[in-house]
This record gives C-alpha cells, sequence and structure tokens, in this order.
C-alpha cells in the first residue's frame, strides 16, 4: 500500500497537487442515505424544464447507428450551430460539455512556465484545468462582498494588472459560476481590446442565454475582431443537455485549428451532437426556460432575503446565498426535507449555498423548508 504512494511523485508536478472536482451530490445517493423520496435536485445548475422532445427523439433514434463511429468533424452540429450563431463553421470546436473546450485551450497554450490568470470564485475547472497543464495560476482577488455594483465580480482591472510575460490564457466566467456576476459589454470588450496579442482571452458563456440585463452582451459578436479571444458554450444550462455533454469553442480560425489538434477524433457521441442540433431549432423551449428562470431567480431571492440570507445578485440560473446560520447545517436540513442545494467551501465560501433555480413550486418548497429550520428569520422550531 505504501509502495503504491511512491507513484504520487511519478504523477507530473501539477497532477500531483490536483484536488479532483466534487460534483453536486445525485438524487439517488441522497435517497439511498436519508431514505427519502422526490427529492429536487437545485445543486447543479440544470434546467428543471427537462430536455427539448426534438432533442430526445433525435438522441434516440442515433442510437440505432451506435455501431458506427460518431462524426468526428460533428460538421452537421457545426454548421447549425454556425447558422445560428452567424460564424463560419471553421470558427467553431465541438468539446464533450464546454468543460472540454476549456481542458483543450490549457493543453494547447499551458506549460510549466506559462501562467494562467482568473478571479477568485470563478468556475473551479479553470484552476484544475491550469494545474493539470502544471501551469501557473495567477488568482486575481474579486471585488469585495460590499461593492455596491458587483460584489464578487471579477475585478477586470486588477485582471489586467496581473497580466505578465508568461501569461498565455486569461479565463473570464460571464456570468460567473457560483457567483452568478457579471460583466457590462463595455468594460469587458475594452478589457479585451486592452490586452497583449499574446495573452489568450476566454470568455465562458455558458449562461449567457439566462441573462436579462440589457448592458451585458455576448463576445461571440467580437470574434473578428480579436483574433486572441475564445468564447465558450454549453448546452448543458439552458438547453437541457447536461447528460449528454455537448459544449463547443468561438474563435478565429486558426486558434480552432490548434484546439483541433488537441481534440480527441470523436470527443462529441453521435446521440449528443443529434441532440444539441434538434435543441438549436427549439426556439420555444429555450425562450421558456429563460422565462421560468427569470421569474424564479425574483421568487427564490425576494423569498431567501425576506428569510434573512444575503443573495448576490445574479444574471445565472441560480443564486450564491450567504445563510444567516452555518451554510453546512442549512444544507443539511434542506438535504433532509429533499432538497440539494451546493456548498462552495471548495470555492473559499464557506458561508455561503449556491441554489439553482427550479420550478417555481419547487422554489416555495425549498424556501417553507428553509424557514422551518430553527435560527432562519420567522422559524418557528
Ligand atoms: C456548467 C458550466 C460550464 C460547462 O459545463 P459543461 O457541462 O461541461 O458544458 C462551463 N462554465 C461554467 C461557468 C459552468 O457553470
Amino acid at each position: 500500500m505504501s509502495d503504491a504512494h511512491r507513484y504520487i511523485a511519478l504523477a507530473a508536478e501539477g497532477v500531483q497537487r490536483l484536488a479532483p472536482y466534487v460534483p453536486g451530490k445525485p438524487i439517488e445517493e441522497v435517497e439511498r442515505e436519508l431514505g427519502i423520496r422526490n427529492t429536487v435536485k437545485l445543486a447543479s445548475n440544470e434546467n428543471p424544464l427537462g430536455p427539448p422532445a426534438a432533442s430526445v427523439e433525435a438522441a434516440s433514434r442515433a442510437l440505432g447507428s451506435a455501431a458506427l463511429y460518431p462524426d468526428g468533424s460533428a460538421w452537421a452540429l457545426k454548421r447549425g450551430l454556425a447558422a445560428h450563431l452567424n460564424v463560419t463553421p471553421e470558427c467553431l470546436t465541438p468539446g464533450n460539455g464546454s468543460n472540454d473546450v476549456l481542458v483543450l485551450l490549457a493543453e494547447a497554450f499551458l506549460m510549466p512556465g506559462r501562467s494562467a490568470i482568473y478571479s477568485q470564485y470563478a468556475f473551479i475547472v479553470y484552476a484544475l484545468a491550469v494545474q493539470a497543464a502544471s501551469a501557473h495560476a495567477i488568482v486575481v482577488p474579486a471585488l469585495p462582498a460590499h461593492h455596491p455594483v458587483k460584489p464578487l465580480g471579477h475585478d477586470l482591472a486588477a485582471m489586467r494588472e496581473a497580466v505578465d510575460d508568461r501569461t498565455r490564457l486569461v479565463f473570464i466566467a460571464n456570468p460567473n459560476n457560483p457567483t452568478g456576476t457579471w460583466l457590462d459589454a463595455g468594460a469587458l470588450r475594452d478589457f479585451i481590446a486592452s490586452l497583449p496579442p499574446e495573452v489568450i482571452v476566454v470568455v465562458d458563456e455558458a449562461y449567457a442565454e439566462y441573462v436579462t440585463d440589457p448592458a451585458y452582451a455576448s463576445a461571440i459578436g467580437w470574434i473578428d475582431e480579436f483574433p486572441n479571444l475564445v468564447v465558450t458554450r454549453t448546452f448543458s444550462k439552458i438547453y437541457a443537455l447536461a447528460g449528454l455533454r455537448v459544449g463547443y469553442a468561438v474563435s478565429h480560425p486558426v486558434i480552432a485549428d490548434l484546439l483541433n489538434r488537441v481534440r480527441q477524433p470523436f470527443n462529441v457521441n453521435a446521440p449528443a451532437q443529434a441532440a444539441a442540433l434538434a435543441a438549436l431549432d427549439d426556439a420555444a423551449h429555450v425562450r421558456r426556460s429563460q422565462q421560468l428562470n427569470a421569474q424564479g431567480r425574483v421568487q427564490l431571492g425576494e423569498g431567501l432575503t425576506a428569510l434573512g440570507c444575503q443573495v448576490v445578485p445574479s444574471e445565472g440560473n441560480f443564486l450564491l446565498v450567504r445563510m444567516p446560520v452555518p451554510a453546512m447545517d442549512s444544507y443539511q436540513h434542506l438535504l433532509k426535507a429533499g432538497f440539494i442545494v451546493r456548498p462552495v467551501g471548495n470555492y473559499g465560501l464557506p458561508d455561503h449555498l449556491r441554489i439553482t433555480v427550479g420550478l417555481p413550486e419547487q422554489n416555495a418548497g425549498l424556501l417553507a423548508a428553509l424557514a422551518r429550520m430553527p435560527g432562519i428569520a420567522g422559524a418557528r422550531c
């Protein structure tokens, strides 16, 4: 046994210190452990409406050809996306989730001796990807919790300051997970324009379709202008296909070509490609999801605030909430009441929980369960 520990020293330097990603607790596991049923998972920012019917159908049909390898170039999906986004197919790199393209970016541009920049409280996959590449991570302090406009948000001025001659990647999550914070279009555009051309800026837009603030804009429209800009998107969030793993990067074709060199030839499976393409055609599902989320975000935010929680302003399909009682106690209390939410101690936010916006009745149920917790404002226990 102790002999086996020697292998740790044999791993790449970054891997030795790598802590694996901790996903949201699966429903089955919670129900098995607590002996409860009808659990509601609000822990992984999944779409409570479920996948579009056309996607389920297309994926099922594709299963009939499961003996064949998928289209390694994802030709049909890229063509559909290109039309949808008003870019050329050469700008697109398909990924096994956008997590995949984030890792491909690190593989293609990072190595020991190079650095990547991201914000404190930014999506944790950036840290994992940078570390796995044994590169140096520059973590820039976020804006303070008492910031009047963007509490816990990215501090773009400080991130610009942090760029040095070893920097090859800057990760920007817009909106960010787990904070829900976002950047105004003008500020982000100025930031990108200020970067030296050898620094690639990755704008992660996993939640772009949920944003309602008119000051926000997708960076995809700036691709032609900035050859060092990469935008990542996913079918996991508003398109409700998280289980199938489809995402993509939009960039200058030269960067797409580099990502293609490190990409596994068949990284997106055939049912996933078919489902994603079908989802693009269901604009009504996206609109419904967006509206439901915008309403649920207000419902949940107001309810949590009334219970004495501090809610961080969010443009995503989730809220970061500072609990008035110990966050892990609230987490356990909600778990027993049948609601799985996400503790974010691993993000350095031990007093917060991240709660995904659910269906109206799920949001109401969570608020009612929380109101029954001792120590919560209005609790009668
Ligand atoms: C969920 C999420 C992703 C992507 O997840 P995939 O399922 O791998 O596409 C990317 N970035 C952020 C900020 C996320 O929250």
